[in-house]
């Protein structure tokens, strides 16, 4: 199995790309839902983020109140450096289960974590199975922008997200493919088919 890890900035279509290369046969595993999972009702972050940062945090069906996180995290540092402590650590771990469970139920020549702070964090790589190719897709920032507005986020949100996030370049420095998603549906299936060519090639070339 090939690990693919995708990445690219808010906005920029790297759900998109991911639908794409689970079309033509990769498995993917969405590591931003397993974030939400590790502190949804019984996960294995809950108590430890209850014991760090108080029990009001907990909501009426037992997860973390994830607004309330988001509110104490958002715009301090320190407090996000703590929380992600708590948390990367429990996705990690149930990230190898997938990709375990990948292994032996569905194997498939390429698995691509999707993975949005692949920059800012170990995830996916800390990990007995840490990706192997990185992959951003781009999209022009006004773009971007116009596409979180079409989503329902305020174009303040909008801008201090995009912000908050590491940049194309800090990306692509770390990128072994670079999607160009600057034009229409079409062109981006292309682009995807084309790397899916050489994702599947790399893979039966590293099986050998
Ligand atoms: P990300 O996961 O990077 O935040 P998404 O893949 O969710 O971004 O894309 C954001 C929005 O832009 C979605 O509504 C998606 O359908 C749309 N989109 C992405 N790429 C294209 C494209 N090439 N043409 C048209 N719409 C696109």
């Amino acid at each position: 199995m090939l690990i693919v890890g995708l990445t690219g900035g808010i906005g920029a279509g790297k759900s998109t790309v991911a639908q794409l290369l689970a079309a033509h046969g990769a498995a993917v595993v969405d590591v931003d839902a397993l974030g939400r999972e590790v502190i949804a009702p019984n996960g294995p972050a809950v108590l430890p983020v209850v014991e760090r940062f108080g029990e009001h945090l907990r909501g009426t069906d037992g997860g973390i109140n994830r607004a309330a996180l988001a509110s104490i995290v958002f715009n301090d540092p320190d407090e996000l450096a703590s929380l992600n402590a708590i948390s990367h650590p429990a996705i990690n771990a149930l990230l190898e289960e997938r990709i375990e469970s990948i292994r032996s139920c569905r194997p498939a020549e390429v698995v691509v974590l999707d993975l949005a702070v692949l920059v800012e964090s170990s995830l996916g790589r800390d990990t007995r199975f840490p990706y192997e190719v990185v992959v951003t897709v781009e999209s022009p920032p006004d773009l971007r922008l116009e596409r979180l507005i079409e989503r329902g986020m305020t174009a303040e949100d909008a801008r201090a997200r995009l912000a908050s996030q590491a940049t194309d370049e800090q990306r692509r420095a770390v990128s072994n493919y670079v999607i160009h998603n600057a034009g229409g549906a079409d062109d981006l299936a292309e682009a995807v088919a084309q790397l899916w060519q050489a994702l599947r090639q790399l893979a039966r070339e590293r099986a050998r």
